[in-house]
C-alpha cells in the first residue's frame, strides 16, 4: 500500500483522464528502457542482433529515436538477462527510464558548449549529455554523496566519456565560485522520488512524508538558485525531478521566480500525450502563471512520472 496522504496529494493533482493508467502503473512491472551508446558504437544493429541472441526483445521509441537517441525498451521479464549482459558491462548500452531520457533530450546540449550537471550521480543523465555533444566541449559534473561519486566516475569511464571532468562538491556553493558561466546547466535535483514508488516494494515509499518533501524542497530552493547563477546570461537551465510533489517543482521554480531577475520559461517541445502543464495553482494559491510552461510527465505503463522546467536567463 502506498501512503495514504501521498496518494490523496497524487489524486488532487493528476488530469481526471489519465488518473486511472497513472494509478495503475503504481503497481505495474513496466518494461524496460535501455539506450545504445553512440560513444561506442557507430550503429545499433550489431548490438540489437547480439541482444537479440540473448532472447531480447527490443522495440524502438519513436520520440527518442526522432531525437537521435537510439532508444528501446524490453518486456520486464528480460531485465536480467539485459542487466547481465556483455553489453551493459562493457558499455554499449545504458538501462535508463525513458523519463530520465528526456531531460537530457529537451536541455539540447550542443558540440562547442561548457554544460553543468550539477546533481550529476550515478550519471545517466551526464552521460547521455556527454553523447549528445559528441564527446566535444566540456562538461563539469558534481555531485557530494562520495560513494555516489565514485560510481558515477566509474560509469562515466565505462560509457566511453571523455569531455566530463567529476567534483566532488556541494551543488549548492557551484553558483557562487562559477557565477554565469555555463551555456546550459542540467538541475536533476535530489528529490523525494515519488515516481518510484510501487505498491509491490514497500521499501519505495517507506521514507516518504510531508516533512521529507519539505526537507527536499529547503534544498531544492538552494540548489536552483545556485544553479541559475552559475548559468551565463542567454544559457538555458533543466530542473527536474522524479517527484510529484508541488513543493518540490512549481513551487520551487516560483521561488526562483521571486528571488531572481532575468528568469523566463522555456516552451518544451515534445507533444507526447501523458506530458501535462505544471499547476498554476497549490493549495488554493496561485503560482505564477510561468509554472503553465513547465510540463508534468504522468506515469504510464511505459513512463515514470517526472518533473520538467526549462529556464533561460536573460
Ligand atoms: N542526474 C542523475 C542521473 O541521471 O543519473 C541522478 C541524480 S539524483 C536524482 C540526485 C543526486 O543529487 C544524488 O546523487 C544526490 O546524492 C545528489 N545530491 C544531494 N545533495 C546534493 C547537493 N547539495 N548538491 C548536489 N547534488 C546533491
Amino acid at each position: 500500500m502506498l501512503p495514504a496522504e501521498f496518494l490523496s496529494r497524487f489524486e488532487m493533482t493528476c488530469p481526471s483522464d489519465l488518473l486511472a493508467d497513472a494509478l495503475a502503473s503504481f503497481a505495474a512491472k513496466e518494461a524496460v528502457a535501455f539506450r545504445i551508446n553512440r560513444l561506442k558504437v557507430s550503429a545499433p544493429e550489431p548490438v540489437l542482433a547480439e541482444l537479440a541472441g540473448l532472447g531480447i526483445e527490443c522495440a524502438p521509441v519513436a520520440w527518442a529515436q526522432a531525437a537521435g537517441v537510439w532508444a528501446y525498451t524490453c518486456p520486464q521479464e528480460q531485465r536480467e538477462t539485459l542487466t547481465y549482459s556483455l553489453a551493459a558491462s562493457v558499455g554499449t548500452i545504458y538501462i535508463q527510464s525513458l523519463s530520465s531520457m528526456l531531460a537530457p533530450i529537451l536541455l539540447a546540449p550542443r558540440p562547442e558548449e561548457w554544460v553543468l550537471d550539477l546533481a550529476a550521480a550515478p550519471g545517466g543523465k551526464t552521460i547521455l549529455l556527454a553523447e549528445m555533444m559528441g564527446n566535444q566541449g566540456k562538461i563539469s559534473a558534481v555531485e557530494p554523496v562520495s560513494a555516489r561519486y565514485h560510481r558515477l566516475k566509474a560509469n562515466l569511464a565505462r560509457m566511453g566519456v571523455s569531455n566530463t571532468q567529476t567534483y566532488l562538491k556541494d551543488g549548492r556553493v557551484v553558483g557562487s565560485l562559477k557565477p554565469d558561466s555555463f551555456d546550459r546547466v542540467m538541475l536533476d535535483a535530489p528529490c523525494s522520488s515519488e515516481s518510484r514508488f510501487k505498491t509491490w516494494d514497500p521499501a519505495s515509499c517507506e521514507h516518504w512524508s510531508p516533512a521529507k518533501v519539505s526537507e527536499c524542497a529547503k534544498k531544492q530552493k538552494r540548489l536552483i538558485l545556485s544553479a541559475f547563477d552559475a548559468l551565463k546570461p542567454g544559457g538555458v537551465l533543466m530542473y527536474c525531478t522524479c517527484s510529484f510533489a508541488p513543493e518540490e517543482n512549481e513551487l520551487i521554480v516560483d521561488h526562483l521566480l521571486k528571488k531572481r531577475e532575468g528568469v523566463h520559461l522555456l516552451p518544451l517541445a515534445l507533444d507526447l500525450p501523458n506530458l501535462r502543464p505544471g499547476l498554476g495553482e497549490w493549495k488554493g494559491k496561485p503560482l505564477a502563471a510561468a509554472c503553465l510552461e513547465t510540463r508534468r510527465v504522468w506515469p504510464t505503463g511505459e513512463m515514470d512520472g517526472f518533473y520538467l522546467a526549462l529556464i533561460g536567463k536573460a
